[in-house]
């Protein structure tokens, strides 16, 4: 009989605590990073997890170290009753954080509901403070329903909320001096980050606009001299700045130029439940068929460590464009 593992750690000993979950591979937006305009095609309803089954895989993990849940997608709040699951994923032992990621259109719906299930933290993905630029990034005439789930979520009592937005050079990197002014009087966390290749993108489409996060630190340090540079976590994934007296910070996260892998401690499951160790690979495990057959819990804990043995020292996203790129778009990992 395979030993109860203690902890869930990958081959190299990292302790496993962070699993994000993607609700569903449908969105409500096309953002350019992230999906091509006809969209991809979606994955049959039935083969996406249940919350049941997500419910198993969270409990069954909880009793091995995991601690962060991430719910994000394809847009999670596209799925019915998300605050339900959530309320779901908070009460099990163990479980010291479930979190959100989302693009804010559906936000001021669902907002107070994530709150009251127990959600404290959120972030939402907000590439251009412009209307008309909006349209051109996300493909959809979004912006305001955006804004106003940003806002609805403000006052509901969200903080800090995480305002995420992808630089891309030529289309929003005009944008960094407006970001930042919205740290003056908002609790927000801005953070830019760098364009990954992942998806229907070449190597030449990436490069003609991958920002270097370092570019965005000079430019913020010319706009604001006295920037401060905070002290952050050992664990943070983000270097974070602060203009004095404002309110809300500013990040930079650089998967690309930094990468921060010696301390990763996620696992990815997909909406069609295949668990993804990292980000710039393509390898994926099969959960959804043991899911179905009714394994165990403890069979759930031995999928996950046998997935996790495939998890690499270090991410390379541009040694994966080289050999043909990514399979799945972010939207259909979970980002
Ligand atoms: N739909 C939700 C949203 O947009 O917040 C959640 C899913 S989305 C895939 C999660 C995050 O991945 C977003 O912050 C998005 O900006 C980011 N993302 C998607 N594609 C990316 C790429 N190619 N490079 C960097 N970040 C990307
Ligand atoms: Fe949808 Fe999020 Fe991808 Fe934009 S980044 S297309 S909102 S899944």
């Amino acid at each position: 009989m395979i030993p109860l593992p203690l902890a869930l750690s990958d081959s190299f000993g990292r302790r496993i605590e962070y699993l994000r979950i993607s609700l569903t591979d449908r969105c409500n937006l096309r953002c350019v990073y992230c999906m091509p305009e006809e969209g991809v095609p979606y994955e049959n309803l039935d083969n996406v997890l249940s919350f049941e089954e997500i419910e198993r895989v969270v409990r069954a993990l909880a009793s091995v170290g995991l601690k962060k849940v991430r719910l994000t997608g394809g847009e999670p709040l596209v799925r019915k009753n998300v605050p339900e699951l959530a309320a779901r994923l908070v009460a099990i032992p163990g479980i010291r954080e479930v979190t959100l990621t989302t693009n804010g259109i559906l936000l001021a719906r669902d907002a107070q509901a994530l709150w009251e299930a127990g959600v404290r933290r959120l972030n939402l993905s907000m590439d251009t403070l412009q209307p008309e630029r909006f349209i051109k990034l996300a493909r959809r005439a979004e912006f305001e329903r955006a804004w106003d789930g940003l806002e609805t979520a403000l006052a509901v009592g969200f903080s800090p909320i995480k305002l995420n937005c992808v630089l891309m050079r030529g289309i929003n990197d005009d944008e960094i001096e407006a970001f930042g002014q919205l740290t003056k009087d908002r609790p927000l966390s801005v953070r830019f980050l760098e364009y990954m290749p992942i998806g229907q993108v070449s190597s030449a489409q990436w490069r003609a606009h991958y920002v270097k996060n370092e570019d965005a630190v000079a430019q913020l340090k010319a706009l604001w001299p006295d920037l401060e540079t905070l002290d952050d976590a050992p664990e943070s994934t983000s270097r974070n700045f602060k203009i004095p007296g404002a309110r809300g910070t500013i990040g930079v996260i650089n998967p690309i130029s930094h990468k921060f892998c010696e301390g990763c401690n996620r696992l990815r499951l997909t909406a069609n439940g295949k668990l993804v160790p990292c980000l710039a690979d393509n390898y994926e495990y099969d959960l959804m068929g043991p899911l179905r057959a009714s394994c165990s819990a403890q069979e759930i804990r031995e999928h996950a460590a046998a997935a996790l043995a495939h998890k690499p020292i270090q991410s390379d996203f541009e040694g994966r464009l080289a050999r043909g790129g990514s399979l799945r778009t972010m939207s259909q990992i979970g980002g």
